[in-house]
């Protein structure tokens, strides 16, 4: 089926931002200094559907670094580019029950990644972008993500400056999987190109886009621009639901019922394949790294719009 009919949709989401405007849970991720400085205040919501019908409100149009919010899309331009099951051989595709930037996600799964969802996983997923150089690596991360999102994306020169300062852990994460063969580029260069690849510049609008052309089986909705082939949406869609949201992926998936991505500036983005994306963004998160508004939004607008897969009354 469809979302339901436009009026509908939009009163929904005025409902959902005003039910949870006023919600002061959660905090804004300071690990990575400058964004510390969010203002806890930011509060966006944005759906967009299948066929291109686009519903916001809020802090919609504010720039903010995509973050983790990357990863799934970053995995389905490599599994357009080297196949959905070299992609799984090399980067694993279960659940890890670990926090996002686990080490453990390494040591128990024979020295592989377990998911392309989690920095280890994901930084081997960046490894295997095509191009020989960091440069050529990063931009077509940057051209095929702007594809996603139906236009031009920058970096936040000032958002890389602050990761790159802070980010030995990734680094660290790198060099483990380069020495046990299982990362596809030199250790450094792909932490920074993962770096870059975080620090590109979105508003909830984007995000919303993006998930929608996961949802339209891979052709963006606005532009009818096709970004990846057909077979590799429900690909990244299964890595959404074992590990989009890290360590609270089952509750995610047992109270919301739809896959969806989180991220330490704030963002989520949930897609209801066939029907649209949903995405959110405010700053301040629970101690798992999700912003703590979005999934209320989500699982208020997954229950009062359909979205749940799992539902059949
Ligand atoms: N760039 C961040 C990191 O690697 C992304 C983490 C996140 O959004 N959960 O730590």
């Amino acid at each position: 089926g469809e979302l339901p009919r436009s009026e509908e949709v939009q009163e929904l989401v005025t409902e959902a931002y005003q039910r949870y405007r006023g919600t002061k849970e959660g905090h804004v991720a300071d690990y990575i200094p400058v964004l510390a400085a969010a203002s806890p205040a930011l509060f966006g919501i944005c759906v967009v559907g299948a066929r291109g019908r686009s519903f916001e409100i809020g802090d919609v149009d504010v720039g903010f670094s995509i973050q983790s919010v990357s990863k799934p899309f970053v995995f389905a331009l490599v599994a357009d580019a080297v196949g959905s099951d070299t992609a799984r051989r090399r980067l694993g595709v279960n659940s890890t029950g670990f926090p996002f930037n686990s080490l453990m996600a390494i040591e128990l799964n024979d020295h592989r990644t377990m998911n392309p969802l989690v920095n280890a996983g994901a930084i081997a997923t960046t490894s295997l972008v095509p191009g020989t150089t960091a440069d050529e690596k990063f931009e077509q991360i940057r051209k095929g993500l702007s594809r996603f999102a139906g236009r031009d994306l920058r970096v936040n020169e000032e958002v890389y400056a602050s990761e790159s300062s802070s980010n030995m852990r990734n680094q660290g994460i790198a060099h483990l999987l380069n020495s046990y063969g299982s990362l596809y580029f030199d250790p450094d260069e792909a932490t920074d190109v993962y770096t870059r690849q975080c620090s590109l510049e979105v508003t909830v609008h984007d995000l919303a886009v993006m998930a929608a052309t996961l949802a339209n089986g891979g052709v963006n909705p606005q532009t009818q621009e096709r970004v990846v082939v057909r077979g590799v949406c429900r690909r990244v869609l299964a890595v959404m639901a074992t590990a989009g949201l890290y360590e609270l992926s089952g509750d995610w998936l047992y109270e919301i019922g739809v896959p969806g991505k989180s991220g330490v500036s704030g963002g989520i983005v949930t897609v209801s394949p066939g029907k649209g994306g949903l995405a959110t963004f405010s700053p301040p998160l629970d101690p798992a790294g999700n912003s703590v508004r979005g999934q209320l939004v989500t699982k208020f607008l997954s229950e009062r719009l359909g979205l749940n897969l799992f539902a059949s009354e």
